[in-house]
């Protein structure tokens, strides 16, 4: 399995990515400060994660410090499950609130992207032609919402970027084996994707799934992406390494995602 250790960090990484030209990881549990049921390097605190804000931060502080990015470098946003994009030109002042949005996309090296998850769909972007990196957040709802065909469609837009030369990372989130979705959800798949839906929904006697790591490799490929790695990793299966919002009945944290450009 892709992963690294840096001290008491452990990360995973996609081998599709160029190592010269970029920094990223998706950030286990391990290694960090926090108390169950928060256990340990939890870098999410809101009304659903209350956990201590000081340690949150000292949790981030020892993420970055393991990629030997700056923490003062991040770029982070009040994810809620949109489609929206935001192209980030400077790292967010400490002293701004976040801005509201489920994508990032950058061209400059001095900002680190920064996400959270708990089972839903950490999307790593690169596109070594224009160097642009971008992070996406795709849970049920973004994917229906086609939040990363929205993202390939900003860097096209923004950046001049071929879709045959991005390269995407779907990143450790919840199998569809572990995803369980009642009519409505299913309804709206059918909706959005159509024939391909079918295939994106399986069944386990009367229970309907939702296959999200397919979904967003579907919706990748027609939009133009060719090279698509898909991490394979259910995080409610491996709880000792990731968050699961699912399996963990919301008593939990939020794993950390980053990728940046090297200067
Ligand atoms: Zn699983």
């Amino acid at each position: 399995m892709p992963f690294h250790q840096v001290n008491s960090i452990r990360y995973y990484y996609f081998d599709i990515f160029d190592s010269e030209a970029l920094t990223h990881a998706i950030f286990t549990r391990r290694g960090g400060l926090s108390p169950e049921p928060w256990a340990s390097l939890n870098v999410g605190a809101s009304a659903l994660v209350p956990d201590d804000h000081a340690r949150v931060r000292n949790n981030r502080i020892l993420a970055f410090d393991a990629l030997g990015r700056d923490p003062d470098s991040m770029f982070d946003v009040w994810q809620i499950h949109s489609a929206d994009v935001i192209c980030a030109e400077k790292p967010r002042p400490r002293d701004r609130a976040h801005s509201q949005a489920d994508a990032i996309l950058t061209d400059r090296p001095d900002v680190t992207l920064f996400m959270r998850f708990a089972d839903c769909v950490p999307i790593l972007l690169h596109d070594p032609t224009r160097q642009v990196v971008g992070i996406v957040h795709a849970g049920w709802l973004g994917t229906v919402r086609r939040a990363v065909t929205i993202t390939v469609e900003a860097m096209v837009e923004r950046y001049r970027s071929r879709p045959e030369d991005i390269r995407a990372g779907i990143g450790p989130s919840i199998a569809a084996h572990h995803y369980r979705v009642g009519a409505e959800v299913a309804g709206q798949v059918r909706e959005v994707f159509g024939d391909e839906a079918g295939r994106l929904l399986p069944t386990q006697g009367a229970a309907v799934q939702f296959d999200l790591w397919r979904a967003n490799q579907l919706l990748l490929e027609q939009a133009g992406v060719r090279e698509i790695q898909v991490s394979g990793i259910c995080t409610a299966c491996h709880l000792e390494d990731w968050y699961s919002h699912r399996a963990e009945k919301g008593k939990t944290g939020r794993f950390g995602a980053l990728i940046a450009l090297n200067g």
